[in-house]
C-alpha cells in the first residue's frame, strides 16, 4: 500500500478523530452521512482496522454522548434499524453501522472460510450473475480502472480519492464497486479486481468488512431486484442517479479531473 501523505496512525490520532466526530458531526450523521462533499461520518475505519482504537470504545463514547442508560432500550424488537436504543436517529444510525454491519462482516468471515470468494454469494446471486456473465458490456482494463481513466467523471473522482487519501466515501464506494461489476469482463474478474484495488489503495482494506462491502456489490446481504443486462437480479446503481441524488460539486472540484466526458 503506498503511503498517504499527511495521514497519522496511532491511538492518539484515533482518539482525536473520535472527539472531533462526536462534537462536530455525529448529530448530523443521518442527513450528512451520504454527502460526499461534506461527509458527517467518523472516518475511523482505518484506525479500527489497524487496532488503534476499539469499536467498543467508540460505541461506549457514542452512548455516553447520548446520555444513554439501559432503561431506555426498547422492549420490542421490530427489526428496524432505528428505535431500539431509545436515543436520537443519528446516534442510532451510527450504532447500526458500527455494531450491526461491522459485526456482520466479522461473523461471516469467522463462519465462512470462503468469505472472500464467489462461492460465498447466495445461490440466487451466483445463478443470476452466471446467467449474465456473457452479456455484452463496456469494458476497461485493470490499469485503466486503477488510474481512474474511464468516461465516468464521478467514478474517476472516487478512484482518485481512494488513491490520494486511502479513503473512499461510503456511498461512492458502493457505486465504485457496482461500476466495476459493469465494466470488468465478467463477475468473477470484477470481484478479483475490486479486492485488488481495495487491498492496494484503501487504508481500511484487507479487512473482513472489505469482503462485506465487495460481495455486497455482488448481492451478498441483499435481495434480488428486477432483472437487467450484466447485473441480472443484483441491485443496480448508476452515476447518473447518484449525480441526481447527491450534491457532488465540492467533491468533484476536489477529486475530479477534466479529461472525462460523461456519466452514463
Ligand atoms: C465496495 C466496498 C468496499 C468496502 N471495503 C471496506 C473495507 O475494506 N474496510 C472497511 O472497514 N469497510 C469497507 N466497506 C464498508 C464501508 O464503506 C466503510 O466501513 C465506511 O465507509 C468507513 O467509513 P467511516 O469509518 O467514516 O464509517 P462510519 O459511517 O463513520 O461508520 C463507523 C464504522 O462502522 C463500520 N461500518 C460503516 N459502514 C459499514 C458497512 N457498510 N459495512 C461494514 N461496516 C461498516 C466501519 O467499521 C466504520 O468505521 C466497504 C464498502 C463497499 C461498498
Amino acid at each position: 500500500m503506498p503511503p498517504v501523505l499527511g495521514c497519522r496512525g496511532g491511538t492518539f490520532e484515533a482518539g482525536r478523530l473520535l472527539d472531533a466526530f462526536i462534537h462536530q458531526r455525529l448529530a448530523n450523521y443521518v442527513e450528512g452521512r451520504n454527502n460526499p462533499s461534506n461527509p458527517m461520518t467518523s472516518r475511523l475505519s482505518p484506525w479500527l482496522h489497524f487496532g488503534h482504537i476499539s469499536s467498543l470504545e467508540v460505541v461506549h463514547r457514542v452512548l455516553q454522548d447520548a446520555s444513554w442508560d439501559p432503561s431506555m432500550t426498547g422492549e420490542k424488537v421490530t427489526g428496524s434499524r432505528n428505535g431500539w436504543w431509545g436515543i436520537d436517529e443519528s446516534h442510532e444510525a451510527f450504532l447500526d453501522q458500527i455494531i450491526t454491519w461491522r459485526d456482520l462482516g466479522f461473523h461471516f468471515a469467522h463462519h465462512r472460510p470462503d468469505h472472500a470468494t464467489f462461492t460465498s454469494l447466495p445461490e440466487w446471486a451466483q445463478a443470476t450473475l452466471s446467467d449474465h456473465a456473457n452479456d455484452p458490456r463496456p469494458s476497461y482494463t485493470f490499469q485503466e480502472l486503477e488510474e481512474g481513466n474511464t468516461h465516468d467523471e464521478i467514478w474517476n473522482a472516487a478512484q482518485q480519492e481512494l488513491r490520494e487519501t486511502g479513503i473512499i466515501h461510503n456511498y461512492l464506494r458502493m457505486l465504485w464497486g457496482k461500476r466495476i461489476l459493469e465494466w470488468a469482463p465478467d463477475p468473477l474478474t470484477a470481484s478479483d479486481w475490486m479486492v485488488r484495488l481495495n487491498d492496494r489503495w484503501a487504508l481500511d482494506g484487507r479487512d473482513p468488512n472489505s469482503y462485506t462491502g465487495i460481495f455486497w456489490v455482488l448481492g451478498r446481504h441483499d435481495r434480488a431486484w428486477g432483472e437487467r443486462p450484466v447485473f441480472g437480479k443484483v441491485r443496480f446503481m448508476s452515476s447518473m442517479n447518484t449525480a441526481r441524488k447527491l450534491d457532488l460539486t465540492r467533491y468533484l472540484a476536489q477529486f475530479g479531473t477534466k479529461r472525462n466526458d460523461g456519466l452514463a
